[in-house]
């Protein structure tokens, strides 16, 4: 569960401040992933998470301090020019610590008629109340699909055909043409060899690896 006392929360707000306006601070992206979301998505994971869940796969996540740094306009391009991504989804790390970068990516990616998922540790109740992090209302009005709540390793689930992985967490899903598409295969492992020869291994539920 979350340890988001006073102190973190406050080292995490000050680093966040150093990402530059219409900036993204992330861990990873993939093009073409079939196991964070409904058909071929792409997934970006951002930097930085205050849950600190026992058994979240990748902890490596969990720093706020600057990992990559991108342009909203360069993923958004990056995203567009890869004709096999039908959606996007946003993982983690804690997306809605960058909601208003995200938001606005969100925008540009739906123009262009893709569609837009996220995870979150945080609730639906949190995200749309006043404490919710600055920019959350604008992400959640561009979702499709909303996964929300923190993994909670002694609700956890073992199963191939869930799209969450504790029992306390939750499938929103806000627009009804995806009310049949939930059915990925989210138990299973991606392996994707980037460029540079960095590996990310995906799909356990929406989170990631990275072997450099
Ligand atoms: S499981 Fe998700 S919400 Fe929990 S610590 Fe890991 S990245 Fe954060």
């Amino acid at each position: 569960m979350s340890n988001m006392t006073p102190q973190k929360f406050r080292t995490a707000y000050e680093a966040l401040q150093k990402i530059p306006p219409n900036h993204l601070n992330i861990m990873g992206y993939v093009d073409e992933s079939r196991v964070n979301g409904p058909g071929y998505r792409a997934v970006v994971w951002v930097q930085g998470c205050l849950q600190e869940c026992q058994g979240c796969f990748n902890p490596q996540s969990w720093p706020f301090e600057i990992e990559q740094l991108i342009s909203v306009d360069a993923l958004a391009e990056n995203i567009l020019s890869n004709p096999r991504n039908e959606g996007v989804t946003f993982s983690g790390g804690e997306p809605f610590w960058q909601a208003r970068s995200l938001a606005r990516l969100a925008r540009k990616v739906r123009e262009k008629g893709l569609n837009v998922m996220s995870f979150t540790g945080l609730t639906l109740e949190k995200l749309s109340s006043k404490t919710a992090p600055i920019g959350a209302k604008a992400l959640l009005e561009q979702l499709d699909i909303l996964i929300d709540g923190p993994y909670v390793e002694s609700l956890a689930l073992h199963s191939p055909d869930s799209p969450v992985s504790s029992h306390n967490q939750r499938v929103h899903i806000f627009n009804p043409a995806f009310q049949d598409k939930i059915t990925w295969a989210s138990d299973q492992i991606e392996i994707h060899i980037l460029k540079d020869g960095s590996r990310i291994f995906t799909g356990y539920r929406g989170q990631a690896g990275i072997d450099r």
